[in-house]
């Protein structure tokens, strides 16, 4: 499959993986906005968020639970952190493989500046 995050999930590209489980992958984006910043992915291939299924929701849920228990290990959940889901051009997705960026570890800028 031409899906460049379904290359790291199959370890055909490498990444620094924060966490793995059978459903989720998290790993450092490779070129970081903020001290923090991870990306937090299904296994599944799911493109966008519009392609997200009833069958998916409890798989969306532990993409947000896994995001919080990341925050937590690198110690910027009670200063604050910022998740982000960029869908389709205007909302400037790139990679069209579903993923929570997780961003944190300073103060982040206004969202639309
Ligand atoms: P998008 O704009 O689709 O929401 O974000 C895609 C993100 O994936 C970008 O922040 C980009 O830096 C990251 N990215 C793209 N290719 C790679 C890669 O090969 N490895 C890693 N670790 N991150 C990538």
């Amino acid at each position: 499959m031409d899906c460049i995050f379904c290359k790291i999930i199959e370890g055909s590209i490498p990444s620094k993986k924060v966490f793995e489980n059978d459903r989720v992958l998290a790993f450092q984006d490779i070129q970081p906005a903020a001290p923090v910043h991870i990306l937090i992915i299904p296994k599944k291939h799911i493109p966008t968020m519009n392609d997200i299924g009833s069958e998916d929701l409890e798989l969306v849920g532990e993409l947000f639970a896994v995001a919080r228990q990341i925050a937590k290990e690198q110690g910027i959940d009670e200063a604050g952190y910022r998740l982000i889901n960029n869908v389709n051009s205007d909302g400037g997705q790139v990679v069209y493989h579903l993923h929570i960026h997780l961003l944190g570890g300073n103060k982040l800028g206004p969202l639309l500046a």
